[in-house]
């Protein structure tokens, strides 16, 4: 059971030493209870406190391994219901599908295709997670062979979706231990595909549309030896996602139901609307689906999912920031622009892209403004007119450049005036407000000024 904060409060010691950072120790239980630090914090936490704290802030949610080496899958682990809770930790695993029917040479390009849907985005990189494997084929021979060409052709780990265990066993016998998720077992083969699962140490999805039914298969089938579980609790519509995947996050995290612990599966039915199965995984990403099984896909489809993905597994309470300092878009020189901006990733990131875009190489000052977006952090008074000009003149830039304009943001303009003050003898120059008007900008006002 998770504890209160005032349950913490008697565990500490009371002293109110600050030492945590926190001006008092009940202050610093309160954030405890919200799971927002640690108790490390504190170095004069006794060993029942570390005890019963420890045993409290064990995951309702199982953690789970899928596959083995740079490429393996940790699902589950999560402790909140909503995000801006704590943080959601294991992203969901994006599995896409290949039918084992499939000629081989399109079989190939299907396989390349998948390892190569990886990006890179705001200094992340995004990627599908997994080749999934449908057999369309109802042969075992033909399935586990194609399995062997996903094994030496990707080091993803490999969804197995069959129903048939036959099938399955023969595909694990050649792709070797660990090797991934089996996907397809149900009340009636879960005993088979069990076996198969705990004597290779595969991973397992066991499926029920009945929610209740899903709790107890779960238990017999880790009480059989399966050590990485997810539940399937399948859907007819847009609705069903919605209920049972909350259902199963919400009965793990507030009744502790051991059979409900496991991070959950979502696999999308083939033959449906492209559109609809984006909008579905979608869904599945943001409601708390561990996997997701998209049998059918299309390219476009990729960047939209994965950048989903990733806002949604960023936690809400550290946002991707870049250092500060001073970078180059393309080779600047002495008489290239200087824009400034804050150090949040995006910001950076699509400033960088725009300025790029534009043609003309240039210079960024990145103001440390705790990873705020350039309103929010002259809101929060991080990105004031002259905090901004000392951090500009402290960078070094003036070393960089024979001229002495810079251009900030449009929508900060209202910082001008301390910035001029704050840089005598400079001229700032209010840019655009989208960094998407800067190519414009660049034409209109900064080319005629050289
Ligand atoms: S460090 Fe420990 S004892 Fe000191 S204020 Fe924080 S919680 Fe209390």
């Amino acid at each position: 059971m998770a504890l209160t904060g005032l349950q913490i409060y008697k565990l500490l010691p009371q002293t109110n030493c600050k030492e945590c950072g926190f001006p008092t120790c009940l202050a610093f239980a309160m954030k405890l209870a919200a799971k927002q630090v640690s108790l490390d914090l504190c170095p004069d936490a006794s060993d029942e406190a570390k005890a019963a704290l420890g045993a409290a802030s064990v995951p309702p949610i199982k953690k789970v391994s899928i596959g083995s080496g740079n490429h393996r899958v940790e699902l589950g682990e999560e402790v909140v219901l909503f995000r801006h809770d704590k943080t959601f930790y294991n992203e969901t695993a994006l599995a896409l599908g290949v039918a084992d029917d499939l000629p081989d040479e399109e079989f190939q390009r299907t396989v390349k295709t998948i390892n190569d849907a990886n990006f890179e985005r705001a200094g992340e990189n995004i990627a599908v997670s997994m080749v999934a494997l449908i057999d369309k084929s109802g042969d075992a021979a033909a399935f586990a062979a194609r399995a062997k060409t996903v094994k030496d052709t990707s080091p993803l780990p490999i969804a197995l979706v069959t129903e048939d265990p036959s099938r399955a066993a023969a595909a694990v016998e050649v792709t070797g231990e660990a090797g991934g998720v089996l996907c397809g077992a149900t009340a009636e083969t879960a005993a088979d595909f069990a076996e198969i699962a705990a004597s290779n140490k595969w991973a397992m999805v066991i499926k029920s549309n009945s929610l209740e039914e899903l709790g107890e298969l779960a238990e017999k089938t880790t009480a059989a030896g399966v050590k990485d579980l997810l539940i399937d609790p399948g859907f007819k519509t847009q609705a069903d996602i919605l209920h049972n995947q909350t259902q199963i996050r919400r009965i793990a995290l507030d009744r502790k139901e051991k059979g409900y612990g496991y991070p959950s599966a979502l696999s999308i039915q083939e033959g449906i609307d492209p559109y609809q199965a984006a909008l579905l995984v979608s869904l599945g990403v943001t409601k708390y689906a561990g996997l997701v099984i998209l049998p059918e896909w299309h390219n476009w489809q990729f960047l939209p999912l994965l950048t989903l993905r990733q806002n949604i597994y960023t936690d809400p309470q550290k946002p991707l920031q870049v250092d500060g300092g001073i970078y180059s878009v393309g080779e600047p020189n002495e008489n290239s622009p200087v824009y400034i901006s804050t150090n949040f990733s995006l910001t950076y990131f699509m400033l960088s892209s725009e300025i790029d875009g534009s043609g003309e190489a240039a210079h960024i000052v990145i103001i440390d403004a705790e990873g705020m977006s350039v309103l929010t952090a002259w809101s929060a008074g991080k990105f004031g007119g002259e905090q901004v000009g000392k951090a500009v003149l402290a960078s070094g830039i003036a070393d960089k450049i024979k001229h002495r304009h810079v251009i900030i943001p449009g929508y900060v303009a209202v910082i001008k005036g301390e910035m001029e003050d704050a840089m005598k003898g400079w001229d700032i120059m209010v840019g655009p407000q989208e960094a998407s008007d800067i190519p414009a900008y660049v034409k209109d006002v900064w080319l005629p000024l050289k």
